[in-house]
């Protein structure tokens, strides 16, 4: 069954999706097309990591022989499942502002159903600290530096980035620090958001709706202020669930029916 359709927001479209090769995903590319057969869908887009320059402990992104398999793959089962649905490889840029011209080599290396853009890793003494990552030890070093200065610098970069690189879509903007505590945005944050949307309209990137908040705080990523505002300035909204296992493809899409800000269920 297709779930459902709407000219605003496409809800048969899992843009973002990952696999086994980021080494802290489960299951292989195909398992992923099979639940989006099974969920309905009528396309999925595999959105890997991509990430340069990272002084981490561990590696959460492809290598580029990774990258090359991953786009065989991708092409395999895009021509196996062809008329059951669309097969497409994307790919989920970690913004490096020190490292954009690697970056733009990357990507220029290859043919992408959809760039997207986030920002995983805050720069601190020579290493990285991963924002979106549970780990007690990330979230002692964030509140280390200060949430404020690392929330500063996410939003800044994410502008700055946007002026740079030729992306699709900004994924889950609001992430960043989402299993820290006593997070709170100030006026600056605020301001920065807007100034990001703003960039946004200008370039006609959109803005996805990442269903994997749900399993977080009750609500996507973003979060319905941000989509309020969003609204403003005529972004598009692409929906993605974030999957790093294959039972999550497409997960919650259903529940943003009865989440106001999109207004689905009226239609
Ligand atoms: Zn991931
Ligand atoms: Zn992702």
């Amino acid at each position: 069954m297709i779930p459902f359709a709407d000219k605003e927001i496409d809800c048969t479209s899992d843009g973002h999706v990952h696999t086994s090769l980021c080494h802290h995903a489960t299951g292989a590319m195909e398992e992923y097309v099979r639940s989006a057969l099974d969920r309905g869908l009528r396309e999925i887009i595999f959105l890997e990591h991509f990430e340069a320059g990272i002084n981490y402990q561990e590696a959460t992104w492809l290598t580029a022989a990774e990258f090359q398999l991953y786009h065989k793959e991708c092409q395999r089962l895009a021509r196996k499942y062809d008329g059951r649905i669309r097969v497409g490889a994307g790919v989920e840029v970690g913004l490096n502002l020190r490292f954009l011209s690697e970056i733009k080599d990357f990507l220029a290396r290859y043919e992408w159903a959809r760039v997207g853009l986030s920002c995983h890793f805050f720069e601190h003494q020579g290493l990285h600290i991963n924002m979106l990552s549970r780990k007690p030890e990330n979230i002692r070093r964030l509140a280390a530096v200060g949430h404020d200065k690392v929330l500063t610098r996410y939003f800044n970069d994410l502008f700055v980035g946007l002026g740079e690189l030729e992306v699709d879509v900004v994924c889950h903007l609001d992430a960043a620090l989402r299993y820290c505590h006593d997070v709170g945005y100030a006026t600056e944050h605020l301001y920065l958001i807007d100034e990001i949307l703003f960039r946004m309209a200008q370039k006609k990137v959109a803005l996805e709706i990442n269903t994997s908040g749900f399993a977080v705080r009750g609500e996507p990523f973003p979060d319905a202020a941000i989509v309020d505002k969003t609204r403003r300035y005529g972004l598009k909204f692409v929906l993605g669930s974030d999957a790093h296992r294959p039972g999550d493809v497409g997960r919650c899409f259903d529940r943003l029916k009865s989440w106001p800000r999109l207004g689905l269920a009226d239609r």
